[in-house]
């Protein structure tokens, strides 16, 4: 394989940079050059792209979001438009796509396999964590540790004057961040989507909590639809609790910031060994962290297990050492 492409879809997430960076080196130092298509499948639909070199990927390692762009592309879901697009990417010389994103970007890589034969590699880039087949998603450490820093500066204040604080992090259908940052933050309550709420129960827990003397609650709650997000919680609970309260939408903050170590390292890992792969002539595959190693994982299999097995066992130690 002589030249690769590379494209960011879907939701941004820090460390998707370093991924970038990680690949393009590596193919350049296997002798391919490197198209790097602006805003996701809309680029890649509209041929936009622009050459990238290992200059061009330099003093990015640390910095968040995707500098190709990103997007959702309606276009790409019409198999017509699709064709076109191959055709485009075979006229300037891509024989390998490499994609970074979550599973719908994942099911677009799949159908260019699929319909043209065209070599795809997937990176797991979301910070929601629910990817089937990799223990972490790139962006997924940084939105815990700041949704953590932020609880952690509630409580500052939740200590000082008696507050009850409920928190809303990312994770519309995954309770991922909710867990983690309940756990690291030392939350009072957690609610996530995979569960059906028992508000008479959290009441409960909340108000022995209280009656033990703690000072600070903070709840974290996951945007998850059928719990209705924050406000709703905060309705629902905050009737019971007969407490003065406040809602807090952490929201697209999650999103920002310069990517910790660990999602540096992931990125990394990822990058390298999606293009070392792609010059093997492999397909098909997304890279996965499976016992903190990146390993390839059949990307068909990733897509059709759909999400995860959510990690009850974070959520039932963040209840249970919530005092
Ligand atoms: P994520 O990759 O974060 O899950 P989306 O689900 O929005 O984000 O998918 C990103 C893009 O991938 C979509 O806008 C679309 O262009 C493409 N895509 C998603 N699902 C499919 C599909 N079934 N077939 C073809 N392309 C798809």
């Amino acid at each position: 394989m002589q030249r690769i492409g590379i494209l960011t879809s879907g939701g941004d997430a820090p460390g998707m940079n370093a991924a970038i960076r990680a690949a393009v080196r590596t193919a350049r130092a296997k002798g391919m050059s490197v198209a790097g298509y602006h805003d996701g499948y809309t680029g890649f639909v509209e041929n936009r792209y622009t050459e990238l070199t290992s200059r061009s990927v330099g003093n990015v390692i640390q910095t968040g979001g995707t500098f190709l762009g990103t997007s959702r592309c309606k276009a790409f879901l019409d198999p017509k438009v699709r064709a076109e697009s191959v055709a485009q990417m075979r006229e300037i010389g891509v024989e390998g796509l490499v994609v970074i994103g979550g599973d719908g970007s994942f099911r677009g890589a799949l159908t260019l396999e699929s319909e043209h034969n065209i070599a795809v590699a997937g990176i797991p880039g979301t910070i929601d964590n629910d990817v089937w087949g990799t223990e972490e998603t790139i962006g997924f450490d940084t939105a815990v540790n700041t949704a953590m820093r932020a609880i952690d500066q509630l409580r500052d204040t939740g200590e000082s004057t008696g507050m009850m604080f409920f928190v809303e992090v990312m994770g519309r259908t995954s309770g991922a961040i909710a867990m983690y940052t309940a756990l690291a933050g030392g939350a009072a309550s957690v609610v996530v989507p995979e569960e059906d709420e028992d508000w008479t129960v959290i009441a409960r827990h909340i108000k022995d909590q209280m009656a033990r003397g703690k000072k600070s609650h903070i709840i974290v709650v996951a945007e998850g639809e059928q719990a209705g997000g924050a406000f709703a919680v905060a309705g629902r609970l905050g009737a019971r609790l007969d407490h003065e309260f406040r809602v807090v939408i952490l929201g697209h903050i999650q999103r920002g910031g310069s990517p910790t170590m660990r999602d540096r390292l992931v990125a990394s890992q990822s990058g390298a060994l999606a293009v070392e792969a792609l010059h093997q002539d492999r397909s098909g595959f997304m890279v996965g962290i499976q016992h903190s190693t990146p390993v390839l994982v059949p990307l068909k299999e990733a897509v059709e297990r759909g999400h995860p097995e959510p990690r009850m066992d974070v959520l039932a130690l963040a209840r249970h050492i919530a005092g």
